[in-house]
């Protein structure tokens, strides 16, 4: 087999792969040298990729009601309810809830079928929560939703500003993209503004720590700044710009002097010149934004106040110039091409014009078009739970753990007429409510292109076949559009027939005043689809090639032409800490994961980084909550309760806890943080406020905690469990705040005739229990009364890659000792090399190791994809300490 090139189906950098055949009848992916946006560079799940293609529990044949049926049943069904649906309620009764992860072929019929066809606009999709209000900012400030700049500006600027944005485990390639072109050029300056001191931060030349959701407050101070001392662009700003006195009397009103910023946004004086000063002094600069600042209520004004400093001083159209927002889905720009969310009509054009409208009617020859904006996200659940939304088709995503308020998702999903779910798993927190299931191929298998945030167009290719009776998303959908009685406009015979129509659409009627352009590829042959190169719109006869940055000739797409300042008046996130809930809570990613682990989560690789759900906390606020390192916490407000391992860290700012986005009901019994979240959303862009809810925190009173290791999943009844992939099976971490599990012992159903051993002392509550499957060990559990009392994780785990065990060593697994001395290496910190903690702690000491390249020679770790040189850097720094 030659390589395939396709893309890194993860996040928004949009990395290219090479698939080849291994020795073993397996695959391996490497990074493609020869794709511009990484380079042969891949992060730590990229580089796993091969890892999770056989995904043990797929979603192989259409279902309903838990029955399997045929295809023609799953897609007659639908058609039917969804005209019984839409006869008796009208067509804003049904509703399509899609996803990022789709394909931009499949993003187009979808979109198509919904806005032309069905004649309703709720379509809406998860890229709502990640990316939504730097869309409305983008509109704002330029007219259109445009990205301006390119990677390139990333190594050709002299500061990057990374705001909300841990970039080192977020966008793992640009970080290391960005490290290089430190390295290229040492006077380039990287600051990170952000609440929490992230991985990002360490290695930054300054770190502003501000206070949660006071973003806006200190850009506003930076237009007033930049303002009084002169370094305003005057000719940009009159001939190319509107709007710039009421932005800068408005920044006044709020953020008049540094002391008054640095005293709202609790940093000191000192921290918010030096940003300040850096940022007047340097031309070149790209500020860097992401969900940090998306994720608020606030979201689409703090995009704006970024964007406004661009303005003022130029800076943007420009090399190493632009305000630079970062997506965090692999495809979130394709569906913003094609109108996947519910306020656009697609190709950039709006739903609330007529005359777009019209136009994009007249060109789908459609019986139809959405006249107003659909339901947004979170009003869509919510307009399901009260029972206006009688149908909701869900495709690629998981609202049961990603939406805010997860109670009322599932009360909304529990009470809906009719819930579908196209997906490649069987079981996720979300299919557990479909009424009709309809399974999905999913990356490897899927063919058609993605757009990544810097406007680069790529394709991904197949290389497995479809896997029992799964098929791609367009496929699904056209088959559904045509039993709805509209063959003729969904008779695709493939993916290219697809995209030459989306290309053909951004070009109609389109003399230039919309920016996103694919005129250049409406006649693609299968052929140049298939070999089409990388590339970023717009791609017009005149720019063939694409186009590497907007606005280099100071226009843009208002009704103006002219960019326009927005005033700003900075509001703080509707709750606050109160008696009752004192501490704010912060959402992230952590490095080695993805989303909701569907597929992260079955790789031990990829698992052993992050083994459990945690809270990052402050040494003195555990302290004040009566918590240690290791312990468990609950995490809790009005709307839900979370059990989670603590972490004490000192980086944490006092008040705050951290904790991760990707546990759920499938690896966690109470991890699910969107449990906690509110559902406060941005006025303009609908976004949920994902950074931001007030809880408490308390000690979780275990009176047992346990671990298990099985070769096999198994439903575990007690009230805290979580667990991971480890190799040969799955590690649990089991913990209860009651002594009933002894007295009516689960476990010990856990049993089989096989042959067992097994230790009970119900007075001191241990219990320890180890099956046999001939040779080898099924499954082992140790249940003690408190975690130092548990056998060594790394020992344990280990035991089911042990294919035989001698008599001795079957006698001694109960004590839970080691059978020979085993140096605990720690937590895993490289994932490609499996190398943890202690073992490199040890060899900086030892071995006097002063850089990320010594430890690269003596471990090997960080020398291959790099995902862990943040890490690295991190104990160079507390071991130089010490
Ligand atoms: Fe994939 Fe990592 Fe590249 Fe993102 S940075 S596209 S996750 S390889």
């Amino acid at each position: 087999m030659t390589a395939i090139r396709s893309t890194c189906p993860y996040c928004g950098v949009g990395c290219g792969v090479l698939v080849e055949a291994n020795a073993k009848g397996g695959f391996k992916v490497k990074g493609d040298p020869n794709h511009p946006a990484n380079a042969g560079r891949l992060c730590s799940k990229g580089s796993a990729l091969a890892e999770t293609l056989d995904h043990p529990d797929r979603l192989l044949y259409p279902e309903i009601a838990g029955q399997r049926v045929d295809w023609s049943t799953a897609t007659q069904t639908i058609a039917k309810r969804f005209q019984q649906i839409i006869q008796t309620h009208g067509a804003d009764a049904v509703a399509f809830y899609v996803s990022g992860q789709l394909l931009t072929e499949d993003y187009y019929v979808a979109n198509k079928l919904m806005k032309g066809f069905i004649g309703s606009a709720n379509i809406d999709t998860n890229s709502r929560l990640c990316m939504s209000s730097a869309v409305a900012a983008h509109k704002r400030a330029f007219g259109e939703d445009l990205v301006s700049c390119s990677y390139e500006d990333l190594d050709e600027a002299d500061l990057i500003v990374l705001v909300g944005s841990n970039t080192a485990w977020c966008h793992p390639v640009l970080y290391q993209r960005i490290m290089q072109a430190k390295q290229n050029n040492p006077t380039l300056k990287i600051i990170t503004i952000d609440p929490r001191c992230t991985q990002t931060a360490e290695s930054a030349d300054l770190h502003l720590g501000l206070a949660s959701g006071t973003d806006a407050l200190l850009f506003n101070g930076l237009l007033v700044y930049l303002a009084a001392n002169g370094y305003q662009d005057s000719t940009f700003i009159e001939y190319s710009t509107e709007g710039f006195e009421a932005a800068l009397h408005t920044a006044n009103l709020s953020s008049p002097t540094i002391q008054a910023v640095a005293l709202q946004c609790q940093l000191t004086e000192t921290e918010v010149r030096q940003f300040f000063q850096l940022f007047a002094h340097t031309e070149k600069v790209v500020t860097v934004f992401s969900q940090g600042i998306n994720q608020s209520s606030s979201g689409v004004d703090k995009g704006n106040s970024i964007i406004n400093c661009h303005l003022l001083t130029g800076r943007l159209g420009k090399s190493g110039r632009g305000a630079f927002s970062f997506t965090g889905q692999p495809n979130a720009m394709g569906g913003r091409e094609v109108g996947g969310l519910a306020n656009q009509l697609a190709a950039h054009m709006e739903i609330d014009n007529p005359i777009h409208r019209e136009r994009v009617q007249r060109f789908w020859q459609s019986p139809t078009i959405a006249t107003k904006a659909g339901l947004k996200a979170v009003d869509l659940f919510q307009a399901i739970e009260q029972g206006k939304v009688k149908a909701v088709w869900i495709m690629a995503t998981n609202p049961v753990v990603s939406l805010p308020d997860t109670e009322q998702v599932k009360r909304a999903l529990g009470q809906c007429e009719l819930v579908i779910v196209s997906d490649c798993v069987r079981h996720t927190d979300t299919t557990a409510f479909a009424d009709i299931l309809l399974p999905a191929l999913t990356w490897g298998e899927r063919n058609g292109t993605v757009t990544n945030t810097e406007r680069r167009i790529s394709r991904q290719h197949p290389f497995l076949p479809a896997p029992a009776e799964a098929k791609p998303d367009w496929q699904i959908i056209c088959e559904v559009a045509q039993a709805l009685g509209f063959a003729q406009y969904f008779d695709y015979p493939s993916t290219a027939a697809i995209f030459r129509e989306h290309a053909a659409l951004s070009a109609f009627e389109n003399q230039g005043e919309r920016c996103f352009n694919l005129s250049a590829w409406q006649q693609l042959t299968q052929q140049d689809y298939d070999e089409l190169l990388p590339t970023q719109w717009p791609v017009t006869l005149n720019a063939p090639h694409g186009t590497k940055r907007l606005f280099t000739d100071q226009t843009f797409f208002t009704s103006t032409g002219k960019a326009q300042f927005i005033a700003i008046t900075p509001r703080p996130p509707r709750t606050k800490p109160c008696v009752t809930y004192p501490s704010v809570l912060n959402t992230g990613r952590v490095r080695d994961h993805w989303h909701t682990l569907t597929r992260t989560g079955i790789t031990e690789r990829l698992s052993a980084h992050s083994t459990e759900p945690y809270v990052d906390i402050h040494p003195e606020d555990a302290a004040r909550y009566f918590l240690a390192n290791g312990d468990l916490a609950e995490v809790y407000n009005e709307l839900g309760k979370l059990i989670l391992r603590i972490k004490v860290n000192p980086k944490q700012s006092r008040g705050s806890l951290f904790v991760p986005m990707h546990w759920n009901q499938q690896f966690s019994s109470a991890a699910n943080l969107s449990t906690v979240i509110p559902a406060e959303t941005d006025p303009i862009s609908g976004q949920p406020e994902s950074k931001h809810a007030v809880v408490a925190i308390r000690p979780y009173p275990a009176q047992w905690q346990g671990v298990l290791i099985t070769r096999e999943p198994i439903a575990i009844p007690s009230e805290y469990w979580s667990r991971y992939k480890i190799k040969g099976g799955w590690c649990y971490t089991l913990a209860s705040s009651t002594l009933a599990d002894f007295k009516t012992p689960w476990f010990t159903a856990l049993k089989t005739e096989q042959g067992y051993m097994e230790y009970c002392d119900n007075t001191q509550h241990h219990y320890r229990l180890a099956l046999w499957q001939e040779q080898r060990l099924a499954l082992c559990l140790f249940i003690s009364p408190t975690t130092q009392a548990l056998p060594s994780r790394q020992w344990l785990t280990s035991l089911l890659t042990q294919e035989t065990f001698t008599t001795p060593q079957r006698n001694q697994v109960l004590s839970g000792k080691p059978f020979t001395a085993q140096p605990d290496q720690g937590r895993i910190i490289c994932s490609c090399f499996n190398v943890g903690e202690n073992t490199i702690r040890q060899a900086i000491q030892q071995q006097g190791l002063t850089s990320v390249q010594a430890i690269g020679t003596c471990l090997k770790a960080g020398t291959n994809c790099g995902s862990c040189v943040s890490e690295l850097n991190q104990l160079l720094q507390t071991e130089r300490q010490q």
